[in-house]
């Protein structure tokens, strides 16, 4: 059975080791996630030029993500790495102190704000809340506390406000320069790390545009403000994937208000036309451990039932001990869930109006596979738009997106139920020889047999987007087809 929920892994120093990619290809990793926050501009560069190669090799796709790192906020270092802090003692962040001279009562920050965006009953949380801070006062930049939740603080530890709400804008002059790599490598996907609104997604857009790259843009939703309406969906709208990006997201909200955030963003995204990634922590354990806990089974599982298109691995992956089996644990844990009729059923958009034909029919292509006895989708496609809508449609059916157009088969990587087939036809009109080289396409990767019916939807004119306006229905070895 092929599995449609997509497989998004961190490449890193784990992934790096000899046999590893190779091995997550087998395991059926859909796509890869370069993370701008570590390695440099020629490890991003050998990593995608890697994948690239086994791509080719093996004739299986797999996409590619650029993370951008964005504007964590961080404190600055410790005179000796790391300090203990205990319940109750005071704690000061200061922007004026020497950035390598921490100590137990002290340490730089390196965002300057910070004193004027917080008040006295601030919370701060750092080291994804491990430390939890309140602010007493502010006083000359000086960021007084009281330590809420002791332990261990190290180096360069990220900050967050309790409820959001810190202005630092989404795209740093580090991610501005990064920008010009992703270009460089041709990214299909880039991620914009902590978006305040949609403004924060056009403005990547435009420099990555400016650059010649056309990559879908990810919008990571982990700020406390960018849940709020109207923003949300403006967010959404901006982009072509959202992320609910839990780590940082929990640490804002709280961990317990994740769970329901969570599915209202994948419904919510779905609803839009746009592609769901569910982020962080879903097989944390097999960072150290060759199989994952039942919690984690039950929450891929979970995320999985809430629609999302791509589940994602990070450290488990990238620097973990089993980066294949976590691959390989996520795959059939995948394939169980899909089994269930609460993935394979849709009544989404039954009652509204499209204001499209090709939308109209992508719809039709959806409806008759889920109340027929179909065995695949065929859209041929150039922009992707087709493969989108279908795909936002629960369906065990899969789609097969057929196009000639590098970018587009590169976006649907991340659709979930959506597989990308490269298809260059001459220029021709003639239907019929369309489905003959559609059929000998689908044969060459036994994806039919004799007998098998699919539904192909095109258009009069290859090369023209938009163009759809044809559904057929073919079946296998029968009548024009070979
Ligand atoms: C997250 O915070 O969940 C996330 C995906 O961001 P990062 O890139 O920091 O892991």
């Amino acid at each position: 059975m092929l599995r449609r929920t997509k497989i998004l892994a961190t490449l890193g120093p784990a992934t790096d080791k000899p046999g590893v990619l190779e091995g997550l290809f087998e395991a059926g990793l859909d796509v890869v996630r370069l993370n701008f926050s570590h390695g440099s501009a020629e490890d991003h560069i050998a990593r995608a030029e890697a994948v690239r190669a086994l791509s080719r090799k093996t004739g299986r796709r797999v996409g590619i993500l650029a993370d951008l790192q964005g504007p964590k906020i961080r404190i600055a270092r410790f005179k000796d790495t790391k300090v203990n802090l205990i319940e109750g003692q005071d704690f000061a962040l200061d922007i004026n102190f020497d950035p390598l001279a921490g100590d137990n009562t002290q340490v730089g920050i390196t965002y300057e704000p910070l004193a004027l965006e917080v008040r006295p009953g601030s919370r701060l949380l750092l080291d994804d809340g491990r430390i939890v801070l309140d602010v007493v006062d502010v006083v000359d930049m000086r960021v007084n506390c009281t330590v809420a939740v002791g332990g261990d603080l190290s180096n360069n530890k990220g900050i967050n406000l309790l409820g959001g709400g810190l202005s630092a804008a989404a795209l740093t002059d580090k991610d501005k320069e990064d920008i010009i790599t992703v270009a460089k490598i041709k990214c299909d996907y880039v991620a914009v790390s902590f978006p305040r609104c949609a403004e924060d997604l056009n403005e990547a857009r435009r420099l990555l545009e400016a650059q010649g790259c056309y990559a879908g843009i990810v919008s990571k939703v982990e700020r406390a403000e960018a849940i709020v309406e109207p923003v949300m969906d403006e967010i959404i709208l901006a982009s072509d994937a959202v992320m609910v990006a839990r780590g940082d997201l929990g640490v804002e909200i709280g961990d317990a208000n994740l769970p329901a955030v969570q599915k209202k963003l994948i419904q919510r995204t779905r609803e839009l036309n746009r592609v769901a990634i569910t982020a962080t922590q879903m097989m944390e354990s097999m960072i150290d451990n060759p199989i994952p806990t039942r919690a984690e089974v039950f929450d891929v599982a979970n995320a999985v039932y809430d629609g999302t298109d791509v589940i994602m691995l990070s450290a488990e992956t990238a620097s973990g001990k089993h980066p294949i089996k976590a691959v390989e644990a996520m795959h059939r844990i995948c394939v169980e869930a899909e089994k269930q009729p609460i993935v394979r059923e849709s009544d989404h958009r039954i009652n509204i109006q499209f204001d499209r034909d090709d939308e109209a029919i992508a719809m039709s292509a959806m409806y008759m596979a889920n109340h027929t006895k179909i065995k695949g989708i065929v859209a041929l496609t150039e922009s992707g738009s087709t493969p989108l809508w279908m795909s936002r449609i629960s369906s065990a059916i899969p789609i097969f997106a057929f196009s000639g157009v590098e970018e587009t088969l590169g976006k649907a990587t991340l659709l979930r139920g959506v597989f990308p087939i490269y298809f260059k036809l001459e220029e021709t009109q003639d239907h019929a020889e369309v489905n003959r080289s559609i059929v000998k396409e689908l044969r060459k990767w036994n994806i039919a047999k004799d007998g098998d019916k699919f539904i192909i939807t095109k258009g009069d004119l290859t090369g023209v987007k938009g163009g759809t306006n044809a559904l057929k229905v073919i079946v296998v070895g029968q009548g024009l087809t070979p």
